[in-house]
């Protein structure tokens, strides 16, 4: 079973210099062993948070918000179709980011964040987040580089408020390496049940892969806190992958430690 030990080994400390081009996307480090191995103990995990998630739900006092970020094909629906299969789908909420509508470009930037927010009870799921405006916005000058610089703190404190108010707060990174990202892009072209996936606009966002890894590398290292902290998720072997993000779910949970409430007869 997932100890806090376990989750610590991807957690990013609060200022740490995060360097992502020596953090091996394809570790399996801490795994209980091989694929066949490391998979027997997803049904244990998953049930884990199955019970978890039903205290939480039940208990209607505090939440949970995951926040997925990575690059294009890096996994992030496939962690949350695996990862969450097994929870009640009453109390989960997964938000898609997309580019912003007409509505939401006139409020400011984490005005859609936060109407998205886990009520009492809930986990919310985000699939891209309010991070893409230090990352697209940046990598794409989608607005003027103060703008998109003073992001960063307005994160934190919108983060701290968030947990001021009962949310736990984790932000998971899926580290994909470029060669793995090219394999994923080519079987969508390739094959039928994934090609609705490839949006042409993908090969140019991998040619800007370098100026991405540096806006990542930057809001990790600005950005992890000890009330909202990242972790890195090494995303090559998708295996791996569920299995470290169950463990830092079932982790988060235990810690809070939710309690189904007295019965009130
Ligand atoms: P996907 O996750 O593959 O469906 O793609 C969603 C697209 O929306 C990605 O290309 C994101 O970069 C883009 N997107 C999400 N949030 C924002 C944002 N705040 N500003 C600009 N583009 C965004
Ligand atoms: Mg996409």
């Amino acid at each position: 079973m997932a100890r806090a030990a376990e989750s610590d080994r991807w957690r990013v400390k609060p200022h740490d210099d995060v360097d992502l081009s020596s953090e091996d996307a394809a570790s399996t480090a801490g795994a209980p062993g091989d694929r066949k191995a490391t998979e027997a103990e997803l049904p244990a995990l998953q049930q884990r948070l199955f019970e978890l998630h039903d205290r939480l739900w039940a208990e209607a006092t505090r939440s949970v918000l995951v926040v997925l970020q990575a690059m294009d094909a890096a996994g992030k629906d496939g962690t949350i179709k695996h990862v969450f299969s097994g929870v009640n789908p009453q109390g989960t909420r997964v938000t898609s980011f997309k580019e912003p509508t007409q509505l939401e470009q006139q409020h400011d930037f984490l005005w859609r964040v936060h109407r998205a927010v886990p009520r009492a009870g809930e986990i919310g799921i985000f699939n891209r987040s309010h991070y893409e405006d230090v990352l697209v916005a940046r990598v794409h000058e989608l607005v003027p580089r103060r703008v998109w610089k003073a992001r960063y703190d307005l994160i934190n404190s919108f983060e701290a408020l968030l947990a001021h108010g009962g949310t736990t707060v984790i932000k998971l990174f899926l580290h994909v390496s470029r060669g793995e990202q090219l394999e994923r892009l080519d079987a969508r072209l390739e094959e039928p049940s994934k090609r609705w996936k490839f949006r042409p606009g993908d090969l140019a966002e991998r040619d800007r892969w370098d100026d991405y890894q540096s806006a990542y590398q930057d809001a990790l290292r600005k950005t992890s806190t000890n009330v909202a902290p990242w972790y890195v998720i090494p995303a090559d072997h998708k295996w791996y992958r569920n299995w470290a993000v169950s463990c830092i779910l079932v982790d988060t949970l235990d810690h809070l430690d939710p309690q189904y409430p007295e019965p009130s007869v």
